[in-house]
């Protein structure tokens, strides 16, 4: 087997043969409890570099097998959370907060773990411990990334998710029903999307015409996605909103 990742603290021929599993998720608890579940709740960016090698490197090794199509997904459960899909009417802002050279299948294992395995690990919903499944398909391949639209610095972009699901991507299930998700491949924390990108999501923004342009923190407080310079005066925001 070929990976393009070196694993330091993972066997990957040990992972190889848990994903194949129905329940691989409920064999890797213990994993998701110290690399997502955990580490979501540290609030110092000292105890977060602790465990950010290792953590990166479990998601990386979850991404490979994804790619390689050596993780059990439930590929029969087509639109299952999408009932309540609704007319499009906003546009939410992000930035991935990753550098652009991180792959699309990072992205997709980290929401996979981030977002879908919560739900599946919670024994009052009626889908524990079955094999997982987000419903969506990308390329024929079932994905579990939250964003519609990927745009990378140089302006192309990519739309990772078909307008008809719902993207878990705000932390608001009305907001995320209603609406779709672009995202800036780029950590813009403390900085601007270039000016390539912002072209190619005013492009994409003018194709939906939606009522409302917000950024994720404008509906989540607790986050700055997508970034400290999306607000205010001078924010970038305003460069979406204006038509010329
Ligand atoms: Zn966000």
């Amino acid at each position: 087997m070929q990976f393009k990742n070196q694993y330091k603290y993972f066997n990957p021929s040990l992972y190889e043969e848990i994903f194949a599993k129905p329940s691989w998720y409920l064999q890797i608890a213990a994993e998701f409890e110290e690399l997502i579940a955990n580490y979501n709740k540290l609030t110092t960016e000292e105890e977060r570099d602790l465990i950010k090698e290792k953590r990166t490197e479990f998601i990386f090794l979850l991404s490979e097998y994804l790619e390689q199509d050596k993780v059990f997904i439930n590929r029969n459960c087509e639109g299952y959370f999408d009932d309540e899909r609704k007319e499009i009417d906003t546009i939410v802002i992000h930035h991935s907060s990753r550098p652009a050279e991180i792959p699309i299948e990072f992205m997709n294992a980290l929401h996979l773990l981030n977002l879908y395995l919560p739900k599946f690990l919670n024994q009052t919903k009626h889908y524990f411990g079955k094999a997982l499944y987000s419903g969506h398909s990308h390329n024929d391949k079932p994905t579990f990334i939250a964003y519609h639209y990927m745009i990378w610095p140089d302006g192309h972009f990519e739309q990772t998710l078909e307008d008809k699901y719902i993207g878990w991507h705000c932390g608001n299930w009305d907001y995320n029903c209603r609406s779709i998700a672009i995202t800036f491949h780029d950590d813009l924390e403390e900085k601007e999307p270039t000016e390539q990108a912002i072209n190619t999501a005013k492009e994409l923004i003018q194709k939906y015409n939606p009522k409302e342009i917000l950024g994720h923190r404008e509906i989540l407080s607790t986050t700055v996605c997508p970034g400290n310079k999306f607000l205010g005066e001078n924010g970038w925001k305003r460069k979406l909103i204006n038509k010329e």
